[in-house]
């Protein structure tokens, strides 16, 4: 160690004269005293690893009170910023799970906001005085709208599959096509999921082609269940055959073995009707008689994070009393929102109308234009000479694992700045309050307008103005 590293290690100051420093600002003194500490602390320790580490940039003011204050302030900010908080989704995806799937209708927000504020009927039946059931406040909604005799909701989809199968087929036989063995992301895995819930995977069939007969082959003493699962992220196309559920809901029937369909995303929408492809909806799989249907409540529904679960009386009455089912019961808020969201399905121009899920799938071409020249005409008001700001043309896609291969029109601003790198704007806007999430095509810097609220355009635009001030030469 040289003389200067010695030197600057000494001067550095010790914790405690730091705290008391710090605690002259008014600014500091409301910060929490483990807060300000952990900052003095790592502060101290990143200019002690790096002395010890024999950096020589190191000027000898940096080690002064004043500046290790700076480090410090640098490290209250964010410590102080809350972990989870709102995002620009500028992706196009609409259903970004990594982004929190589907936004909440303003009926859900307000009735969770009340449900969550005050005493409810949870569990209680008002009408008989007594100790009532959870599920009852969604249950009839979920038959009105569906069909279905019953019905009932858990935590997540995930949940929704694990229960059923351990319900229906524990130290038993599930038959599944090996087209539909899917994996969803976040590690859930059909075939997994089956030995977590003790029952056994008969796969038949082979990746692209399965017929009723590999079915009917496999059909044994041991078989509990046959399962249907959706491939939800992914398509198989060419040389395909697939059972569809009709027919295996028949096969089912002949040997006395029920059938299941896990939906993935699922809709009580037929999107046909609005110039989009065909995905499956609920109400056509409890129509062709599954005795068990299991979809989530954040895809393509558009609610709260849920997994919902409708059929025959007999089977989801096995599946309430199932112990599992207090492990995976769904909270009061989510199920005042869940609520709120059902209800507007009664109506489904309702629906359309007021879920933001389905609003931003069905978005019209000139309303998405509109946006992206508002958002454009921000920028270039900018006025910044290195800012190149273009409208174009890209496609939003629904995620979620919902219609794969469905590539949406849909309108983006396009932003590149003299010396930066699309890339270096990507992480300025991402490091931005609040973040902002795009993506890059081209070379350029995009944000598609599907996904933005119109209350996203102001704070787009004042991050373009702050990168701009700090990055200027
Ligand atoms: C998304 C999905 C699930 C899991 O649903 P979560 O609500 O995310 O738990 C299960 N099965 C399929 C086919 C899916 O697409």
């Amino acid at each position: 160690m040289d003389d200067q590293t010695r030197n600057l290690l000494q001067r550095l100051p010790g914790v405690d004269r730091l705290l008391d420093y710090a605690r002259q600002f008014d600014r500091l003194r409301q910060v929490p005293h483990s807060v300000l500490r952990n900052a003095t602390r790592t502060a101290l320790d990143a200019l002690r690893h790096r002395l010890l580490e024999g950096d020589t940039d190191i000027d000898p003011g940096e080690v002064e009170e004043a500046a290790v204050l700076q480090r410090i302030e640098t490290l209250v900010t964010t410590a102080m910023q809350p972990n989870l908080r709102p995002t620009v989704n500028a992706t196009g995806v609409v259903i970004h799970t990594n982004l929190g799937r589907s936004l909440l209708c303003r009926e859900a927000i307000e009735n969770l906001s009340v449900i969550a504020s005050r005493y409810s009927n949870l569990e209680f039946n008002l009408a008989e005085g007594r100790r009532g059931s959870r599920y009852s406040a969604v249950e009839d909604l979920l038959c009105e709208i569906t069909g279905a005799e019953a019905g009932l909701v858990v935590n997540n989809n995930a949940g929704a599959v694990l229960i059923a199968l351990e319900t229906m087929a524990k130290e038993r036989e599930v038959i599944v096509s090996r087209g539909e063995l899917v994996e969803i992301g976040g590690s859930f895995r059909i075939p997994d999921v089956m030995s977590k819930s003790g029952a056994r995977l008969h796969e038949v069939g082979t990746t692209n082609r399965t017929h009723l007969k590999d079915y009917a082959a496999a059909l044994g003493e041991q078989t509990a269940l046959l399962l249907k699962v959706h491939q939800s992220n992914f398509a198989i196309t060419g040389f395909t055959k697939a059972v569809d559920l009709k027919e295996l809901v028949e096969l089912g029937r002949r040997h006395d073995v029920p059938v299941m369909e896990d939906l993935g995303s699922g809709t009580f929408v037929d999107f046909r009707r609005y110039g989009l492809p065909w995905e499956p909806t609920v109400q056509e799989s409890v129509a062709s008689g599954a005795d068990i249907v299991t979809f989530s409540g954040d895809k393509l529904l558009g609610g709260p994070q849920a997994g919902l679960i409708v059929g025959k009386r007999n089977v989801l009455e096995a599946i309430k009393k199932n112990p599992i089912n207090r492990a995976l019961r769904i909270d009061k808020m989510t199920l005042a929102a869940l609520e709120s969201t059902l209800r507007l399905y009664r109506e489904e121009s309702q629906a359309l109308a007021h879920i933001p899920t389905l609003q931003m799938m069905m978005v019209p071409a000139n309303l998405l234009a509109a946006r992206a020249d508002r958002l454009g005409a921000r920028l270039q008001a900018i006025g910044d000479a290195r800012l190149t700001v273009e409208r174009d043309q890209v496609d939003s896609r629904i995620g979620g694992g919902s219609l794969p291969l469905l590539r949406l029109p849909s309108q983006c601003v396009a932003v590149t700045l003299q010396d930066r790198s699309a890339q270096r704007i990507e992480t300025l806007l991402r490091g931005s309050d609040p973040p902002i999430i795009g993506r890059i095509e081209k070379d350029r810097f995009i944000m598609d307008v599907r996904t933005l609220q119109e209350d996203d355009l102001p704070p787009i635009e004042t991050a373009f103005r702050r990168i701009l001030k700090k990055e200027s030469p």
